[in-house]
């Protein structure tokens, strides 16, 4: 096994395969577990990385490296934290095509979605930037006879951050921006199917000014999460990724007295009314369904449509859409759409097709057929079922691919109730030109995070992230205010200057007076 630079493979097989390592007190360290796992190039198919595992000594290092170095940064002034974000935020811009070649390159989206998928990141660190005034307190005066009162908010210490395959910077950066400007120190387990991006962050940060210690990445699997959550000087985590798995890590996080936000998975849905611009709604629709090949908790995997007509306009022109739609490798500047990230998630995915068709809905279009690029990687065409209907598998079950089902509603209250009654609540949206309509959708949608005429409504960074229901497990959601609330104790002192006490004790319930 060979260098640790990050280097990504467009074309084939190396020989030599690179080996990632760990970042730990500011420095790579090679893994030593003997355990790894194997980064996959999916355009190819081929192995092109070996990422190591951690064990439990090298987790102990991380921790024990970010414990360290938590009383230096936490006595920071907030504005010298965020002098640090405002240099890394210069060299991540720099850095943006590497971002997102390796993005492409580990998890296959196309090139332009991996860069959009950096900005949006980047967003977080410009929030954080703000963090001196963002950190705070309130201030009462006079809150009893020459008595004031004030708060403060204080970092936590060492928090962790897990996070999945789909978005491999810009999930790491909802956390560590935010978690870092509040004085925390953090250890990253990024997703280990595409752990690069995680070291060039650490390496950027380094350059950037932050000291060793303050931001670590340790590469693993579940025997390292589970590390994280039992360890007791690990105060805090923050997880993304399906909903098993983030309930597993809510649960054993928060029996470990550990604060917890776990974002889980989703099955978005997007209602078309009658009166909606059909064109702008397909469009809407064939981007937020198919791009990244479906691989984002935000995609929409369910149209409802309300009337049998919408229904029929509707599927034409998403047909007449995706029929164009080019998928190619990521690095093809002609791709809509590149491979799904393993040969296990196609299969996946693909085995969904099957269970739609015995369900009884009816297979429109079957991406398997569609024109592939030839060679092993792990390619889908755009799929479309009609006549979906809430009690089949496809309806329920987040796919997580290039698959679009169609649900016939009669009326909105039906569509409503659909979305309502689903198990989890990311996002919904709703594409109609009735303001009442849509005002309605808003109050009573149980969802987290609401489009209308808008399909993917992420929140920008200034506002925070987070589904209902089985969407998401904690109090908070992710980046915004939630972020600096979630990564900071609150702390309300109330004083008397300077005689109070002098005058003896006064053993009654202290009152306004
Ligand atoms: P995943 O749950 O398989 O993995 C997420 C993280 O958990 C990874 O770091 C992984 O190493 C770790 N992990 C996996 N199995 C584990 C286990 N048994 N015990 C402990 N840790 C384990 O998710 P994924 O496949 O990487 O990502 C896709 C999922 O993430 C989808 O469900 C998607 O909806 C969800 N997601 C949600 C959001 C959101 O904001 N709600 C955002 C992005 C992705």
């Amino acid at each position: 096994m060979a260098s640790t630079a990050i280097a990504p493979d467009h074309t084939a097989a190396s020989t030599r395969l690179r080996e990632i390592t760990h970042w730990i007190g500011g420095a790579e360290r090679a893994g030593t577990s003997g355990r790894f796992g194997d980064v996959y190039n999916p355009a190819t198919g081929h192995v092109q990385a070996k990422v190591p595992l951690a064990n439990r000594q090298e987790l102990e290092a991380a921790v024990a490296a970010a414990r360290e170095a938590f009383p230096g940064w936490s006595a920071q002034p907030p504005l010298r934290r965020a002098r640090v974000l405002f240099r890394f935020r210069e060299l991540f811009e720099k850095n943006m095509d590497r971002f997102a070649e390796i993005i492409t390159s580990e998890h296959g989206k196309v090139l332009s979605d991996a860069k959009g998928e950096a900005t949006r990141g980047m967003e977080v660190i410009e929030f954080a930037t703000g963090i001196p005034h963002l950190i705070k307190g309130e201030f009462s005066e006079m809150v009893g006879s020459d008595v004031d009162s004030w708060s403060m908010r204080q970092p936590l210490g060492v928090v962790a951050g897990i996070t999945p395959f789909n978005f491999p910077a810009m999930v790491p950066m909802w956390m560590f921006p935010i978690a870092l400007a509040c004085g925390n120190t953090f250890v990253l387990k990024p997703s280990e199917r595409d752990p690069s991006a995680s070291i060039l962050i650490a390496q950027l940060l380094k350059e950037a000014g932050l000291p060793d210690g303050v931001f670590n990445v340790l590469h693993g699997d579940k025997e390292s999460v589970d590390g994280l959550l039992e360890h007791p000087d690990v105060k805090a985590i923050s997880f993304v990724g399906s909903t098993p798995i983030a309930q597993y890590v809510y649960t054993k996080g928060t029996s470990h007295g550990k604060r917890v936000q776990a974002l889980g998975g989703a099955k978005n849905h997007m209602i078309v009314m009658p009166d909606a611009d059909m064109d702008q709604a397909a469009d809407a629709l064939v981007g937020a369904a198919y791009g990244s090949a479906g691989e984002r908790c935000m995609a929409i995997s369910i149209a409802v449509t309300v009337g049998h007509e919408t229904a029929d306009i509707l599927r034409d022109k998403v047909i007449e859409r995706i029929e164009k739609l080019k998928v190619l490798p990521g690095t093809d500047r002609d791709a809509d759409m590149g491979p799904l990230v393993t040969k296990t998630h196609l299969e996946r995915v693909s085995g969904y097709l099957d269970t739609g068709t015995q369900e009884g809905a009816e297979l429109v279009v079957d991406g398997r057929k569609s024109a592939l690029p030839k060679g092993e990687g792990f390619f889908m065409g755009a799929t479309i079922f009609d006549h979906v209907k809430p009690e089949m598998n496809i309806y329920k079950d987040e796919i997580f691919g290039p698959v679009l089902g169609l649900v016939r509603a009669s009326n909105f209250k039906t569509a409503l109730e659909l979305i309502n009654e689903h198990e989890f609540g990311n996002g919904a949206s709703i594409f109609t030109r009735d303001g009442d309509t849509a005002r309605e959708f808003a109050r009573s949608v149980q969802a987290g995070m609401v489009g209308i005429n808008i399909p993917i409504p992420v929140p920008m960074a200034f506002h925070s992230f987070g589904g209902w229901k089985r969407s998401l497990f904690g109090d908070h959601a992710i980046y915004g205010m939630e972020g600096v609330r979630f990564y900071t104790r609150l702390k309300t002192i109330t004083a008397r200057w300077p005689t109070g006490i002098r005058e003896g004790v006064d053993t009654k319930m202290p009152t306004l007076g």
